[in-house]
């Protein structure tokens, strides 16, 4: 079955929310820990280490679909569902934007190597791991659907966005170096926050 796996830290309105919405999906919150820059795709890696599901969907915290059937979509490897959302007027940001909500086979996610582990703080993590799908030949396919946007102030931009962007694989093999295969963390509680699980991680 499908499972959902939620990037989360310090937004429990948003959660409160999401859970009451997405009731009857499989949900799973892997929070991060401590004061550290938020690390989106680091949380998916978490997510998708400590799940068994044959078929994963990485879920931003804010974001609720028009139509809960999107996640019913075929798709071969992976699939961006959230290319109109309220934030942007339900408007088309850009072409290859794969934030937000994916959704990927578990054989296809492995075979990118997941996600980096490198991105501190907001942006370019999302348009990384575009990048790390095509070069692992996955098929990315990309159905823009209606999404809500709850809403939230924007992450302050640290100086660590000029990383980021620098880090984004665009055509080398760095993709091969971080990801699934050197992902380290501690998990410190296992738990439900509204209902749903809950693991609490040091990453
Ligand atoms: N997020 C979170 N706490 C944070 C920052 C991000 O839980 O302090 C999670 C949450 O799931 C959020 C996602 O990461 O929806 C993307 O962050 P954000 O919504 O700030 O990005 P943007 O709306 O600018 O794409
Ligand atoms: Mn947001």
């Amino acid at each position: 079955t499908l499972q959902i796996i939620i990037p989360y830290r310090d937004r429990a309105e948003h959660l409160k929310k999401f859970v009451e919405y997405y009731k009857g999906f499989d949900i799973v919150v892997v929070e991060q820990y401590g004061n550290k820059l938020f690390n989106r795709a680091k949380l998916l890696n978490v997510g998708f280490n400590e799940t068994t599901d044959k078929i994963v969907c990485f879920h931003d915290v804010d974001l609720l679909a028009h139509d809960l059937n999107v996640y019913k979509t075929p798709f071969k490897d992976t699939i961006h569902l959230s290319g109109l959302c309220e934030q942007f007027n339900y408007k088309e940001i850009y072409a290859t934007c794969f934030g937000g909500v994916t959704m990927f086979t578990e054989e296809a996610y492995l075979k990118c190597n997941g996600s980096s582990n490198e991105f501190w703080g907001w942006g370019g993590e999302d348009d990384d791991l575009y990048n790390r799908a095509k070069l692992a030949g996955l098929d990315v396919q990309f159905n823009p659907f209606k999404y809500y946007s709850q809403k939230h102030r924007k992450q302050t931009l640290t100086r660590q966005y000029e990383v980021n962007k620098q880090l984004c694989t665009s055509t080398d093999k760095t993709w091969q170096n971080s990801g699934l295969n050197s992902l380290r963390y501690d998990i410190l509680k296992e738990d439900t926050i509204f209902g749903v699980k809950r693991i609490l991680v040091n990453i």
